[in-house]
């Protein structure tokens, strides 16, 4: 269920505190402590798992489920005009925290908080090739 030597573990126990914004049976969502923009959340499940991949599906429509009112709550009241929803998975990700989490990032036009997408073009094939290989491994 939790894991001693987890942060958000010690979090949801109420060992360490936090500003919390929601808080249900399953989830928690709270201030990120180190914000990459003012008002900057953290949405949590409460059981530990580590990445997406080794979440129940079940857990995750809960974070879906709660996703729309928390990130409009927090757009509006940072008068943001967007916002990122993003899940670092793996250190190879960024993920520093080995509690799944989904990071809710309020922007504004020209904030600089992130700049350019990198991107490619994939060589002749490769797409395809890629795409059967992912769709092999679905156990969807
Ligand atoms: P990751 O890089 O793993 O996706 O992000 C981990 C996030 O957790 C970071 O943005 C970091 O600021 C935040 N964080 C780490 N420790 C704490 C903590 O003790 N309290 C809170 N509220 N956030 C934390
Ligand atoms: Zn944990």
């Amino acid at each position: 269920m939790s894991d001693h030597n987890c942060i958000f573990c010690k979090i949801i126990a109420g060992q360490i505190p936090c500003l919390k914004i929601y808080e249900n049976d399953r989830i928690l969502a709270f201030l990120d402590i180190g914000p990459v923009s003012e008002g900057h959340t953290l949405v949590v499940p409460k059981k530990h798992t580590t990445c997406v991949d080794q979440t129940d599906p079940e857990i995750m429509s809960e974070i879906g489920k709660v996703l729309p009112a928390l990130a409009a709550s927090i757009r509006e009241a940072m008068g943001a005009d967007g916002y990122n929803v993003l899940c670092n998975n793996g250190a190879s990700a960024g993920q520093v925290v080995e509690h799944m989490h989904v990071h809710i990032i309020p922007r504004k036009v020209n904030d600089g908080v992130f700049n350019q997408w990198p991107s490619f073009q994939y060589p002749d094939g490769k797409a395809a090739a890629i795409a059967e290989k992912i769709q092999q491994n679905l156990t969807l």
